[in-house]
């Protein structure tokens, strides 16, 4: 099986409603984004996906986030933009891109902060 990483960031704004502590309040953070693609195809150059191709893909779905209130866009208007939930976003939205490659995506990771990040998977 082989493996490929990519990774992009955005910043955005947001606010955890329901949640006890300085989160509840609107402020913003610099969001780190990684997501793992696996295959076990190699196409005939030896490439599983160009990367230039993962990172576009990538890039689209980031760009809507991008400089966004987060809580005002889809699906954050109804569950809240935790990293958590915006892991799950980006790998679902980014799943739905790859569908014609052979190549299928493993983890997305959303970076909060230099020190914590959430990992979606579907295990
Ligand atoms: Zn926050």
């Amino acid at each position: 099986m082989y493996r490929l990483m990519v990774q992009s960031s955005f910043a955005a704004a947001h606010q955890l409603k329901g949640y006890e502590g300085k989160c509840e309040g609107l402020h913003g953070h610099n969001w780190r984004v990684q997501v793992m693609a696996k295959t076990d195809v190699l196409n005939p150059i030896g490439l599983g996906i160009d990367f230039k191709v993962l990172k576009g893909m990538l890039q689209d779905v980031i760009s809507l986030l991008d400089h966004a209130f987060l809580n005002d866009i889809e699906p954050f208007k109804t569950q809240n933009p935790s990293s958590e939930n915006l892991a799950r976003h980006v790998f679902e939205e980014l799943s739905k891109k790859l569908e014609k490659e052979p190549a299928r995506l493993e983890w997305a990771r959303v970076w909060e902060s230099e020190s914590a990040f959430a990992q979606y998977s579907l295990e």
